[in-house]
């Protein structure tokens, strides 16, 4: 059942946005060639308990890390390592949550680790607008399909694969709430949208198949012909002022 929220309801989910927001802009800026994903994780982490918040992902599931970071072919769910150093020309994904006043925030960005390949930042800025382009569809009389329409078009037409296994949800007091968002979809079809809702909007894309598998750790993804994938993730509601932002503590993000 979708879990509609109030105006003090949502007033609760910019806190944790922003905090959701504010620790993936520090691990934003911490990277670079040489450091570890365990060092991310651990600004992420100081930071959410810094703020008297709780990372939502640790413990997850059983999930070790705070923050999911994934490299490369690595769609989503990778774990933090001390071992997994980056390079030069990697692209990194991180995914945080933030959980405070019981509400949650949810939001992911890709990173390139110093020069990357002309593919490579294409598929980073196809995925960032592929979000902005779902995200212009959120709202009232439109359906969830329209969104995942908006994101699939986007990036077939440049290309690119879209993941179809993993998917967009609802937030708020759980991180994953009614309705499922996929990242494709026919328009007019799906749950109407109305004011009250807030999404987790989240393409996954990839610069070759959709396929994906797990890894033996049981957590990591990755693009089963082992293609470079990117992730773009804000929550988003919907109130009377239309369209807000929850995570994004910074225009250009
Ligand atoms: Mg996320
Ligand atoms: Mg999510």
């Amino acid at each position: 059942m979708i879990q509609l929220k109030n105006s003090l309801q949502i007033e609760k989910m910019k806190i944790a946005g922003r905090i959701t927001g504010e620790a993936l802009l520090l691990a934003g800026e911490a990277i670079k060639e040489g450091v570890s994903t365990k060092h991310l994780d651990d600004i992420i982490r100081n930071y959410i308990e810094k703020c008297g918040a709780k990372p939502t992902f640790l413990g997850y599931g059983g999930f070790p890390g705070s923050a999911c970071i994934s490299i490369n072919d690595q769609v989503i769910h990778g774990i933090p390592s001390p071992e997994v150093i980056l390079r030069e020309g990697d692209i990194v994904k991180i995914d945080v949550g933030a959980n405070i006043g019981g509400f949650i925030g949810d939001s992911a960005n890709t990173f390139p680790v110093g020069r990357v390949s002309e593919s490579a930042r294409k598929l980073i800025e196809t995925t960032k607008e592929s979000f902005y382009r779902g995200a212009e569809q959120f709202k009232e009389g439109n359906r969830i399909g329209d969104i995942g329409h908006a994101i699939q078009t986007y990036c077939e037409d440049r290309g690119f694969g879209v993941i179809r296994k993993y998917v967009g949800h609802g937030v708020g007091r759980e991180l994953h709430e009614d309705p499922e968002v996929p990242n494709y979809g026919k328009p007019g079809r799906g749950p109407r949208l109305v004011k009250g809702m807030t999404l987790a909007i989240e393409p996954m894309v990839s610069v070759g198949s959709y396929e994906v598998k797990e890894l033996r750790d049981g957590w990591t993804v990755v693009t089963a012909d082992g293609s470079l994938t990117a992730h773009y993730e804000h929550s988003v509601a919907l109130t009377e002022e239309g369209l807000v932002y929850l995570t994004r503590v910074d225009e250009t993000l």
